[in-house]
C-alpha cells in the first residue's frame, strides 16, 4: 500500500457539483485537498443538466470537464480517481484508504457521495431512463412541455405530481403501477381536472432508441405518450458517512446543520448526500457553503494554534 505522508486539509469524496464547487472555493482559499471520485453518479444517463445558470444544457461529463479546468487554476486541489473504501481517526487525522491501495491523511472530510439509484423495477424503464424517461420536471420538463407524458407515481405524492407537472402540459396521465393507494378525495380532485388515473400494473414500457411511445399495462391498455416521468428509489451514495458515525435519515440522507457539519466532528457533507432537492445547482450551492465552514474551521482552529500567537 502506498502511503501519502502529506496531511491534507481536505479530502472530499466525490467529484460532482457538490465536491466540484467545494473544490473551487477550497482552492482558492489555499487550503491542500484532494477530491477522490470514482465517477459513477446517477446523472450519467442523462445527455443535458438544465437550470444551472451558465451551464444550461451542458452534459454532466461537460459539466464536470469545465469545473476542472477552472479549478486547475488553483494548484493545491489535487484529483484522484479511485474509490474512498475505509475511514479511521478523527478530526485533525483522519486516515481515508482507497480500492487502489492509496492512505490519505487529512484534517477534515467532506462526503460530496450524491445519492444512487435502486434497480429499476419497472420492464423497460432502462432503455428510456434519461433519454425520454426523468426523475424531475424542474430539470426535463420544459423538454417535454405539452407532449402527452405518463407519470409514474402513487399515494400522496400522485396529487402533488399532477399539480406540479400540469404547468408544463395539460396532456398527461397517472399510472399508480399497481398501487392502489389514492384517496376517494384525491381521484374525485384528479377527475375533477380531467386526469385519468390508471391502476393496472405495468407490463413494459415500450421505445424505439430511448424514446418511449407507450406504456402497456398488465390489463392491457396502451397509453400512447413521449414522455415519462417516475419517482426512483433512491439510497445513500456511499456506506462511509453511516461507518463512520454520521447520523443518516432512514431514506438515506446524512444529517447536517446549516453549514453542512454532520453529527462527527470534522465531518461535512453536501449536495445530494445531505439534502432531498436533488439539484445540480442546488448541490454545488451546498458544496460551496460546506467549503465555507471548512475554511472557516481551519482557519480558526490554525489561529489558536501556539506556533501562532
Ligand atoms: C436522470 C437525471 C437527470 C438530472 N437532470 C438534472 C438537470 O437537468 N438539472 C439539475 O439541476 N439536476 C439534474 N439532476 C440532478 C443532479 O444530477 C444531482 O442533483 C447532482 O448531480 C448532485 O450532485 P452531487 O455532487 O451531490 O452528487 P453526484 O453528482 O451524484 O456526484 C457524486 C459523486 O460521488 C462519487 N462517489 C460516491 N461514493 C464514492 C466513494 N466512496 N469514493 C469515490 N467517489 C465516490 C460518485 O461516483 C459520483 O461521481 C438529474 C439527475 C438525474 C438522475
Amino acid at each position: 500500500m502506498s502511503n501519502m505522508n502529506q496531511l491534507l486539509d481536505v479530502l472530499i469524496i466525490g467529484g460532482g457539483p457538490a465536491g466540484l464547487n467545494a473544490a473551487l472555493v477550497l482552492g482558492r482559499a489555499r487550503k491542500n485537498v484532494v477530491v477522490i471520485d470514482d465517477e459513477t453518479p446517477r446523472n450519467w444517463v442523462t445527455r443535458e443538466t438544465h437550470g444551472f445558470v451558465t451551464r444550461d444544457g451542458a452534459s454532466p461529463r461537460e459539466f464536470r470537464k469545465a469545473a476542472k479546468e477552472q479549478i486547475a487554476a488553483y494548484p493545491s486541489v489535487q484529483f484522484a480517481s479511485d474509490t474512498a473504501t475505509t475511514i479511521t481517526g478523527s478530526d485533525g487525522d483522519f486516515v481515508v484508504k482507497t480500492t487502489q491501495g492509496v492512505s490519505y491523511r487529512t484534517k477534515k472530510i467532506l462526503f460530496a457521495v450524491g445519492k444512487k439509484d435502486l434497480p429499476l423495477d419497472i420492464n423497460g424503464l432502462t432503455e428510456v431512463y434519461g433519454k425520454s424517461a426523468f426523475v424531475c420536471p424542474y430539470c426535463d420538463g420544459w423538454e417535454l412541455r405539452d407532449q402527452a407524458l405518463v407519470i409514474i407515481v402513487s399515494g400522496d405524492k400522485a396529487l402533488h405530481m399532477a399539480k406540479v407537472i400540469s404547468g408544463w402540459t395539460a396532456q398527461y396521465t397517472i399510472c399508480t403501477n399497481g398501487s392502489n393507494s389514492l384517496t376517494d378525495e384525491q381521484r374525485e380532485e384528479l377527475k375533477r381536472h380531467n386526469v385519468t388515473v390508471f391502476d393496472a400494473p405495468i407490463q413494459s414500457i415500450n421505445s424505439e432508441e430511448g424514446m418511449v411511445h407507450q406504456v402497456v399495462l398488465n390489463d392491457g391498455t396502451a397509453i400512447p405518450c413521449t414522455g415519462v416521468f417516475f419517482q426512483p428509489k433512491l439510497f445513500t451514495g456511499s456506506e462511509l458517512p453511516k461507518a463512520i458515525g454520521c447520523e443518516i435519515t432512514e431514506s438515506g440522507t446524512v444529517i447536517v446543520d446549516a453549514s453542512g457539519k454532520t453529527s462527527v466532528a470534522g465531518v461535512y457533507s453536501a449536495g445530494d448526500a445531505a439534502s432531498e432537492m436533488y439539484q445540480a445547482i442546488t448541490a454545488a450551492s451546498l458544496g460551496a457553503l460546506s467549503a465555507v465552514s471548512i475554511n472557516n474551521e481551519l482557519n480558526f482552529e490554525k489561529w489558536d494554534e501556539p506556533s501562532h500567537l
